[in-house]
C-alpha cells in the first residue's frame, strides 16, 4: 500500500532524477523515485544485447521486504526462491549447524506481503537440520531471504523500472557530473555529460556505479578507493545434474525446500545457495591470503579441493562439479564517505559505489537496496528542487549510521573467524556473534521507509 512518501506532490513537478549506473542500487533507485513520484531517468554503459553478467546473489530479508513492496515478484523469465529463514544454516566447517538461537522475534512489520512461497509465513516455532540436532527459534516477522541469478535480479528491476515510468539508456557511459548553479527560484541542478559529449541536466544526479566508480571522487572532498580485504573469493556454478554420487546430506539439501548453507572454520567461509530453475547452485569460497599465493594450480578447483580438506564432504561433491569459476581478490571502501553526498547536495552515492564492504554477512546488496529506499522515500517529501540538498543531507546522516554499524558487525566477524579454530566457531549462541546479532531485529528486521519516515518526521524539510 502506498504511503504519503509514496504519492507524488500534487501541485509541484516532479523532480528529474539522473541516475548513473543500471545495476541492482541504480535500478532499485529508478524504482524507489518514481514511486515517489518524481522522474529518473538511468544511463548504463553496458551495451543492449550484451548478457547480464554474474553468478547468485541473496537478498536478505531487510532488501526481500523492499523488493515485495516495489511489486517485484516471481515471473517466468526471471527466477528466484524464497528460502525459508530457518533453512538458511550457518555450520561449522564439518556441517555441525551452529546455534541455538539462530533467529530472533523481529521487529519489523510483516504482513501478508511478507509471506513466504512455501506456503508458510516465517512466524518460525522450530526448526531441524539434517544432523537431526532441533534448532529452538523464536517467532520471526522477517520475510523470507531470496536467492538469485544476478541477470535474473537485474532484468526484473529494469522491467520494473520501466514499468514505473523511468527511461533506461542502455550503452550510455557517463563520463562527468556537475553541479549547476540555480537560477530564478535559487534552486541549482546537476548536469551530467556521455561518452560522445551529450549533455543532461536534472535536478540530482545519483551515482550507482559500484565499488570502482570513477565519478565516486569527483562527489567527495576525499578521494575514496577500493582496498583489498585480505581475502581471495572464488565464485562457482555448479549444476546439480553434473554431481556424481553426491552424499545422502547433499541429496537432502538439493531435493529439499530452498536453502543456503555457510560453513566457517579456518579463518575460511563457504556458502552455497540455489539460483535458477534448472537447479544450478551458486558457491562462494572466501579464503584469507592474496590471489597469488593460491594461483599456482592449473585446476582452480584442486587447490580449494586440497585448501578446504578435512570439510564437509558436501563441499567436496559441488566443488568436483563446479564450472565458469571466477576467483578475485576480495575488496572493501577503507573507510564509508563522510557526506555521501557533493557538498551542493546535488549528487549522491548510492549501492556498493558508498557501501562495498567484505561478503560475510551477506548483506551488500540488501544495503544497496536500502540506499534507493531511504532516498526515494525522502524524495517523497520534497515539494521543490531548493529542497533536494536537505532530502540528500538526511540521506546522507541515516544511510552513513546504518552502513557504519554493519560494516563495525562484518568486521568483528571476520576477525572472529580470523582466529576460529579449525572446527569453527563454537557452538552456542554467542559463537554466531554478528550473524546472530543480524539476524535480529536490527539486521534483518529494518524497514528502510519506516526508518527514513521516522527520520524525516524528527527533523522534516
Ligand atoms: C558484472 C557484475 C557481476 C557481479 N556478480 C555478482 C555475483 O555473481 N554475486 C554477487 O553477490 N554480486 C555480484 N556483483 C555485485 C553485486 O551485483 C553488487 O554488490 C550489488 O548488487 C551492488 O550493485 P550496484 O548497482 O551498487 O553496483 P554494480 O552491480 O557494480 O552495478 C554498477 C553498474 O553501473 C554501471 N556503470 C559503471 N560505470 C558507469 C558509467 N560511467 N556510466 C554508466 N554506467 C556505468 C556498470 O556497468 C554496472 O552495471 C556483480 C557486479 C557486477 C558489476
Amino acid at each position: 500500500m502506498a504511503t504519503t512518501s509514496e504519492i507524488a506532490p500534487d501541485n509541484p513537478p516532479p523532480l528529474h532524477v539522473l541516475v548513473v549506473g543500471g545495476g541492482p542500487s541504480g535500478l532499485a533507485t529508478a524504482i524507489a523515485v518514481s514511486l515517489a513520484g518524481h522522474r529518473a531517468t538511468v544511463f548504463e554503459a553496458t551495451p543492449p544485447r550484451y548478457p547480464l553478467q554474474g553468478s547468485g546473489v541473496i537478498t536478505c530479508p531487510n532488501g526481500a521486504r523492499l523488493l515485495s513492496r516495489w511489486g517485484l515478484e516471481e515471473g517466468p523469465d526471471h527466477w528466484h526462491r524464497h528460502v525459508p529463514i530457518e533453512h538458511w544454516q550457518l555450520c561449522n566447517r564439518l556441517g555441525a549447524p551452529l546455534g541455538p538461537d539462530l533467529i530472533t522475534s523481529g521487529t519489523g512489520g510483516g504482513g501478508d506481503d511478507e509471506r513466504g512461497e512455501e506456503g508458510g509465513n516465517n512466524n518460525i516455532s522450530s526448526s531441524d537440520s539434517d544432523h537431526g540436532t532441533s534448532i529452538p527459534t523464536h517467532k520471526t516477522k522477517a520475510p523470507p531471504p531470496w536467492a538469485w541469478k544476478r541477470g535474473d535480479l537485474v532484468a526484473k528491476l529494469r522491467q520494473r523500472a520501466i514499468k514505473l515510468g523511468a527511461t533506461v539508456h542502455l550503452g550510455t557511459r557517463v563520463t562527468d557530473v556537475r553541479h549547476e548553479e540555480g537560477s530564478g527560484d535559487g534552486a541549482g541542478g546537476v548536469r551530467i555529460r556521455l561518452h560522445g559529449g551529450e549533455e543532461h541536466r536534472g535536478d540530482l544526479a545519483v551515482v550507482a556505479q559500484g565499488t570502482h566508480s570513477r565519478l565516486r571522487n569527483t562527489l567527495l572532498d576525499q578521494p575514496l578507493e577500493p582496498v583489498a580485504t585480505g581475502y581471495t573469493a572464488f565464485r562457482m556454478d555448479v549444476s546439480q545434474s553434473g554431481i556424481v554420487n553426491p552424499s545422502p546430506k547433499l541429496v537432502a539439501f538439493m531435493d529439499g525446500p530452498p536453502s543456503v548453507r555457510t560453513w566457517v572454520g579456518q579463518g575460511s567461509y563457504v556458502t552455497v545457495h540455489p539460483m535458477d530453475k534448472a537447479g544450478l547452485l551458486s558457491l562462494l569460497v572466501l579464503v584469507p591470503g592474496a590471489l597469488q599465493q593460491h594461483n599456482e594450480d592449473i585446476i582452480p578447483q584442486g587447490k580449494l579441493i586440497r585448501y578446504l580438506k578435512g570439510w564437509d564432504d558436501m563441499i567436496y561433491s559441488m566443488l568436483d562439479a563446479a564450472d565458469a569459476q571466477k576467483e578475485w581478490t576480495a575488496t572493501h571502501l577503507p573507510a564509508l564517505p563522510e557526506p555521501r553526498h557533493s557538498p551542493q547536495g546535488t549528487s549522491v552515492l548510492v549501492g556498493d559505489a558508498a557501501n562495498t564492504m567484505s561478503h560475510f554477512l551477506s548483506q551488500g546488496l540488501s544495503l544497496d537496496l536500502e540506499d534507493a529506499a531511504t532516498l526515494g522515500c525522502l524524495l517523497g517529501h520534497v515539494r521543490n528542487a531548493a529542497q533536494v540538498p536537505a532530502a540528500t543531507a538526511l540521506y546522507s546522516r541515516i544511510r552513513n549510521e546504518r552502513a557504519q554499524r554493519l560494516r563495525d558487525m562484518t568486521a568483528v566477524f571476520e576477525s572472529q573467524l580470523r582466529a576460529t579454530p579449525s572446527d569453527g566457531f563454537v557452538n552456542g549462541a554467542e559463537g554466531l556473534g554478528p550473524e546472530g546479532e543480524l539476524r535480529s531485529s536490527f539486521g534483518w528486521s529494518y524497514d528502510a521507509y519506516a526508518e527514513a519516515e521516522k527520520a524525516f518526521n524528527s527533523d522534516p524539510f
